[in-house]
């Protein structure tokens, strides 16, 4: 099952970069596992999938440490400054930076390490409480404070867009993004380069193509539903 959904979502993006004249090299899809088992993972993998995201740093520790060595590991839930030391040098990429007190931490274990830790800011695009991220007409300096750490490399922007019945609604968070992003590249900060977009989930991510995602986070289109109450 696992293998025909990557092959249905790969048509889907294959056919949104050519709506949108893009080559289909520019968009990675990273393949959302939280809650999934390594069986499922390994079924993924198999078909050629690298890059799998995870949101809790102990699930991605304890299923790293069970698959193969080369997987991308993306971490892409909130993260908490005490589960930082665990987490830098584990994941390639670290989507859901979105506080100054959060990049510090990351900048110092980072050192310690003697790594470099890429990352992108979450901007809260929408604007919604319940979510994470910073705001928009602050992001600039954000990205400018954190650019200034050691041992940490901003590579991109991060949202995650409400939850909507038609995708099309969701529009405008993206292109926002992508306009918000093209004004930061513009400024060229030493140390910050916006080559990533990482917005799209199973609901939108055909529009957030069009808008410009270079990365999609895809879960349900590829696993199926996740069943939180079965404890995985
Ligand atoms: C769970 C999750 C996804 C994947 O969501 P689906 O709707 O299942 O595709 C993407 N991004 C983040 C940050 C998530 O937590």
């Amino acid at each position: 099952m696992v293998a025909e959904n990557l092959k249905a979502v790969e048509s889907r993006i294959s056919a949104a970069c050519q709506r949108a004249g893009r080559e289909r090299e520019e968009v990675t899809l990273i393949a959302v596992s939280k809650t999934k088992p390594e069986t499922m993972i390994e079924e993924a993998y198999d078909v050629g999938q690298r890059d799998f995201g995870e949101n809790k740093v102990q699930e991605l520790i304890r299923k790293r440490e069970l698959l193969p060595e080369d997987i991308r590991w993306h971490l892409i839930g909130h993260l908490q400054t005490n589960k930082v030391r665990a987490v830098v040098d584990k994941t390639c990429l670290i989507h859901s930076v979105d506080s100054l007190h959060l990049a510090e931490a990351i900048s110092k274990e980072a050192v310690k390490k003697g790594c470099t830790a890429s990352i992108l800011v979450e901007v809260n695009v929408a604007g919604e409480n319940t979510k994470f991220g910073v705001a928009p007409e602050e992001t600039i300096h954000v990205v400018e404070d954190i650019a200034a750490l050691p041992n940490l490399k901003v590579e991109g922007l991060m949202t995650i867009a409400p939850f909507v019945d038609d995708p099309e609604d969701n529009r405008p968070i993206f292109s926002n993004l992508k306009k918000l992003s093209v004004d930061i590249a513009a400024k060229n900060v030493n140390n910050v380069c916006m080559r990533v977009l990482s917005m799209g989930m199973t609901n939108d991510y055909e529009v957030a193509i069009e808008e410009g995602s270079t990365m999609v986070r895809v879960g349900t289109g590829i696993f199926g539903e996740r069943d939180y109450a079965a404890g995985q």
